[in-house]
C-alpha cells in the first residue's frame, strides 16, 4: 500500500546518518558544557537550540522526538521514560486540579488505574463513557471539560472510535482531544484526523524488540486563527501560549519534564529509533497475519474476537476506517479461567507476558495478571471476563501460529 511505501522511504532514510558512523548517534551525558556564559543564557531562553541538561532532553531523544513528530504530521514531540509517562505528562501539563477528563471507549489497564485511582488523588477526575455514547460525550463537553483521552483501539476489549467525529465534537467545545495510539502507529494518524495530542507508549510496536521502555507525546502547532487553547478555560496556560506555534513544547517541558522529570535516557531513545527504522515493514506483516489468524482460529469454532470479523460490534467502521487493519491484538474468550490456562499453556509458541506489539506472539490471561486487583465494575467496564485471553500477534507465519493454536485449543478442551 502506498502509505507504507511513503513510511519505508521516510522512517530509514530520516533516521540513520549520511556521514560518519551511519547508525543514530547515543549522546549518554547528563550534562552538557556551554561555550560562553551567553550561550549559556541563550540555551536557558530557549533561543539557542542546544542541550541544557538531560532532564529536559537529549540529542538522542530529540533526534527520535524530530522522526516522530515527521511522522505523525505533527509540529513537535517529546521523548518520555515510559508510556504511562507520556499520558501523565499530557494531563499534568495541561489540566489543573478540579479538571475533569472525558475517557472514552476501552483503555489499557495503566490508564484506567490512573484516572481512576491517581488523578483524583491530585482533583483530576475520569469521567467514563462508551465509545458509541456520543449523548453522554456531548453533555460532558458542554460543561466545559478540557480534555477527553481515547485509545485508537481499545486494549483489550478491541472497540474502534470513530476518530473524526470524536474529533469534531472536541473542536466544538473547545475541548483538547488525546489519541492512545500505541496499538496503530501508521495505520492511524491522529493528529490529520483532528487529534491534538497523540500519545504513544513506544515499548510496544514502535520498538518492536521489547528491549526499550519508553513513550511520547506527539502535538500539532498552535493554530494563527480560532486555537481552542485561548478559550478562557486554559488561562493558565495563556502565559506559555506567547511562545507561538511550537507553545505546547514550552507547556510540556516547562511545566512538568523540568519538575516531573520523566525523560527518555539516550540509549532508549537509540533502541526505539532502531526499531522504527522497520516500523512500515513489520505493521503491514502483522496486519495481514491478524486478519488471516483469526479467520482460522474462526473457522475452527473459536471463540475469537476482532473487528476484522463480521459478528463483531464495530466490523462496519473497521472496513470504512480501518482497511489496513487495527493492530497486534486479538483476544480469545475460553468460556472459564481454567481452559484459558490450559490453553496459554498448551501453547509452544506464545510468550505469556504482560506486553504487546512484540516481533513475538505473546498471550496472558485478563483477570488473574493485569486486571486482578480491578472491582467488578470495572471489569465489565472493559469487557474482562472470567476466561479472556488477550493474544499479540508477532512476525512469524500466521499459518504456524493457527497450528499452535488449535493444538492448544484442543488439549484445553479434553
Ligand atoms: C502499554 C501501554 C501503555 C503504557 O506504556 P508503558 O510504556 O508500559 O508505560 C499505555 N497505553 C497503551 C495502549 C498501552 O498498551
Amino acid at each position: 500500500m502506498k502509505h507504507y511505501e511513503y513510511f519505508n522511504t521516510l522512517l530509514p532514510q530520516l533516521i540513520g546518518e549520511k556521514e560518519g558512523a551511519i547508525a543514530p548517534q547515543i549522546t549518554p551525558s547528563a550534562a552538557f558544557g556551554y561555550a560562553s556564559a551567553q550561550e549559556a543564557e541563550a540555551i536557558f531562553a530557549g533561543e539557542a537550540a542546544k542541550p541544557l541538561y538531560a532532564r529536559m532532553g537529549n540529542p538522542t531523544g530529540a533526534k527520535l522526538e524530530t522522526v516522530l513528530a515527521k511522522m505523525e504530521g505533527g509540529f513537535g514531540a517529546v521523548a518520555t521514560s515510559s508510556g504511562m509517562a507520556a499520558i501523565a505528562m499530557v494531563l499534568t501539563g495541561l489540566l489543573e486540579s478540579g479538571d475533569e477528563v472525558l475517557c472514552v471507549g476501552g483503555f489499557f489497564g495503566g490508564t484506567y488505574a490512573l484516572m481512576n485511582e491517581t488523578m483524583p488523588r491530585f482533583g483530576i477526575e475520569g469521567i467514563f463513557c462508551d465509545v458509541d455514547d456520543f449523548e453522554t460525550m456531548e453533555r460532558v463537553l458542554q460543561r466545559g471539560v478540557k480534555m477527553v483521552l481515547c485509545e485508537s483501539v481499545g486494549n483489550p476489549n478491541l472497540k474502534l472510535p470513530d476518530i473524526r467525529r470524536i474529533a469534531l465534537l472536541c473542536d466544538r467545545y473547545n475541548a483538547l482531544f488525546v489519541v492512545d495510539n500505541t496499538a496503530t502507529p501508521l495505520i492511524v494518524q491522529p493528529l490529520k484526523m483532528g487529534a491534538d495530542l497523540v500519545v504513544y507508549s513506544t515499548t510496544k510496536i514502535i520498538c518492536g524488540h521489547s528491549a526499550a521502555l519508553g513513550g511520547a507525546v506527539v502535538f500539532r502547532g498552535l493554530k494563527a486563527e480560532g486555537e481552542k487553547l485561548l478559550d478562557p478555560k486554559f488561562s493558565a496556560l495563556h502565559p506559555l501560549l506567547k511562545k507561538g506555534k511550537g507553545a505546547l513544547m514550552a507547556v510540556l517541558k516547562k511545566r512538568v519534564m523540568r519538575d516531573f522529570g520523566m525523560s527518555a535516557n539516550a540509549f532508549a531513545s537509540f533502541l526505539t529509533l532502531l526499531g522504527l527504522e522497520t516500523l512500515p515493514l513489520r505493521t503491514k506483516r502483522v496486519n495481514e497475519s491478524v486478519e488471516k489468524l483469526v479467520a482460522l482460529l474462526y473457522d475452527a469454532g473459536l471463540e475469537v474476537r476482532h473487528p476484522s470479523l463480521e459478528n463483531h460490534e464495530h466490523h462496519l467502521r473497521y472496513e470504512a476506517l480501518f482497511p489496513d487493519g487495527c493492530g497486534p491484538v486479538v483476544t480469545i474468550e475460553c468460556g472459564t479461567r481454567e481452559r484459558a490456562f490450559a490453553f496459554l499453556n498448551g501453547s509452544k509458541l506464545m510468550i505469556q507476558t504482560a506486553n504487546i506489539g512484540d516481533n513475538r506472539t505473546l498471550g496472558l490471561h485478563m483477570a488473574s495478571t493485569i486486571y486482578r486487583d480491578f472491582d467488578e465494575e470495572g471489569k465489565k467496564r472493559l469487557g474482562i471476563t472470567p476466561g479472556l485471553v488477550r493474544l499479540s500477534i508477532g512476525l512469524e507465519s500466521p499459518v504456524a501460529l493457527a497450528e499452535d493454536m488449535l493444538a492448544a485449543w484442543k488439549s484445553a478442551l479434553s
